[in-house]
């Protein structure tokens, strides 16, 4: 009867996938069957050999680090991450942040994780699109991992001071990524997966990390929505 009342519903006001904007059926939440199966996976939490794991060497101590999907150009993902971003579809990073850590907890992967921390916008950002896209996946993320979110503390501050030594580029790269704590202390000895939307260069994940690695004790791991491969 649920169901039959749904279908009537949906005949006047259709769901529709998030992604690709067809109307979805009964069973079918948020995505439709058609686009969760062409879904490019990167699998990498599974992989012998990540790829992603030497994206930071030299660079940070961070752990372990994944994506949920490849970005090549002119895949499905570009239209995601653009729904995310700009189109107000939080709950698509939500259903998808879920879906990955459904994935992630069939092998206990970040078991071990007390916090996690979505990479945080600049509050004027904030204020103009009304959420972080980061933090819906993280908050989909959350329903699958032992781990709670944690969206206040760590925090993207604005950044002026002379690098005359720095070219153009690293200095506006440096100004970009520049964030800061508001409570180290309670960040102390614990395990957290800092969650984004796209890694590409990981110049952002990079400010970020550097900043967590300064508490003592720390662990970070990194999950991404999104790896753009080129
Ligand atoms: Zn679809």
């Amino acid at each position: 009867m649920k169901n039959y009342i749904n279908d009537f519903l949906r005949l006047f006001f259709p769901s529709v996938c998030l992604i690709c904007g067809n109307a979805l059926l009964t069973h079918e939440n948020y995505i439709c069957r058609k686009c969760n199966k062409d879904l490019p996976k990167s699998h990498f939490h599974l992989a012998d050999n990540n790829p992603l794991n030497q994206l930071f060497w030299g660079r940070t101590n961070i752990d372990k680090v994944v994506s949920y999907l490849l970005y090549t150009h002119g895949n499905m993902v570009k239209h995601i991450l653009h729904a995310l971003k700009y189109r107000n579809q939080k709950e698509l990073g939500f259903e998808l942040g879920k879906r990955y850590s459904q994935e992630l907890a069939e092998i206990s992967y970040f078991d071990e994780v007390d916090w996690v921390i979505p990479v945080p916008i600049h509050a004027k950002k904030l204020a103009i699109r009304g959420y972080n896209q980061s933090e819906w996946i993280a908050k989909g993320i959350c329903e699958n991992l032992n781990g709670e979110i944690m969206p206040d503390n760590l925090y993207k501050k604005t950044f002026t001071s002379t690098q005359t030594n720095k070219s153009r580029y690293q200095r506006w790269e440096n100004i970009e990524n520049t964030f800061d704590l508001r409570d180290a202390n309670a960040l102390e000895n614990k395990t957290v997966l800092l969650v984004d939307d796209v890694l590409t260069t990981g110049a952002t994940i990079e400010g970020c990390a550097n900043t967590l690695e300064t508490i003592p004790g720390i662990t970070v791991h990194v999950a991404t929505l999104a790896y753009a491969t080129n």
